[in-house]
């Protein structure tokens, strides 16, 4: 039994896949948690093993309670339960406001809000002292998205991270003192095929040049920010969320 297993959501691709690696690395046991790329949950496994590192895809939607249950008892499978990294998230085709459905708007909210807490609490109940376990850590994504409001192509995206800026807040200060922290990474324009989904492929190219570094950012330089909220150099280090947007939307 692996005694510090991370579960990473959306692990099979972007963010989420660099933070399984550089997990299975730093001596993790990764559950890599996919919606439906099962070929790309498995490449991210494959990578893992073949570094000598323990991993399984594990297909579920964040957003359904059964499937969170799904995920976690896999990790239970695999050992002790250290690490929560709720990566997965949508974003809707862009338009404005008046333009949304409930059903679009209610989708975001499912996947990056209430998948969030859903897992939140899964991960809770196994690292929590209350609950017999030994502590932990959670780490929530943000976005820059959540300070510039993201007027005019997706304001239910960048109020759903708003919200999760809470939960950080929040959550943090519920577990503090049942050994686990809570912290935010708060990516800016980061190179992955996540902006396609928006409808603007094209986004990280166009907007790189007028970033204050000049340049969007990968999804590696996210990770390790990740794993640093998680390792014993942030033991003091709860409530809080990191920016690493190359200098974008810093003010609190
Ligand atoms: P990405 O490349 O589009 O990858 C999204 C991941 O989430 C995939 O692994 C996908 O699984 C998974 N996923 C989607 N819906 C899911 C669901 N309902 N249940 C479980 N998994 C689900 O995204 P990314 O750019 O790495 O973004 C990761 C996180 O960073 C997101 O929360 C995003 O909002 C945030 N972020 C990204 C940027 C950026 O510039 N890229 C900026 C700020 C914040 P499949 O492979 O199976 O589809």
């Amino acid at each position: 039994m692996h005694d510090k297993v991370m579960v990473v959501t959306g692990g099979s691709r972007g963010i989420g896949a660099a933070t399984c690696l550089l997990a299975a690395e730093r001596g993790y046991g990764v559950v890599v948690n996919y919606a439906g790329n099962v070929a790309a949950a498995e490449a991210v496994c494959a990578r893992i093993h073949h570094m000598g590192g323990e991993a399984v895809a594990v297909r579920g939607d964040v957003s359904l309670a059964e499937d969170v249950e799904h995920i976690f008892r896999a990790a239970d499978r695999m050992g002790r339960l250290a690490a929560l990294v709720n990566n997965a998230g949508i974003i809707a085709p862009a338009g404005r406001v008046d333009a949304m459905t409930a059903d679009s708007i209610a989708k975001v909210l499912a996947v990056n809000v209430t998948g969030s807490m859903l897992c939140a609490g899964a991960a809770i109940r196994r690292m929590s002292s209350r609950h017999g376990g030994r502590g932990g850590g959670i780490v929530n994504l943000s976005s820059a998205a959540a300070k510039l409001g993201a007027p005019g192509t997706s304001v239910d995206y960048a109020a759903s991270k708003g919200a999760i800026d809470t939960l950080t807040v929040g959550l943090a200060l519920e577990v503090a003192a049942e050994g686990i922290r809570v912290n935010g990474v708060r990516p800016g324009i980061i190179e992955t095929e996540f902006h396609a989904a928006s409808g603007d492929p094209g986004r990280v190219e166009r907007l790189a040049p007028s970033l204050p570094m000049q340049r969007a950012g990968t999804a590696e330089e996210v990770a390790l920010a990740i794993l640093w909220l998680l390792s014993e150099e942030a033991a003091y280090v709860t409530g809080t969320t990191v920016a690493v947007t190359g200098g974008r939307a810093i003010t609190p």
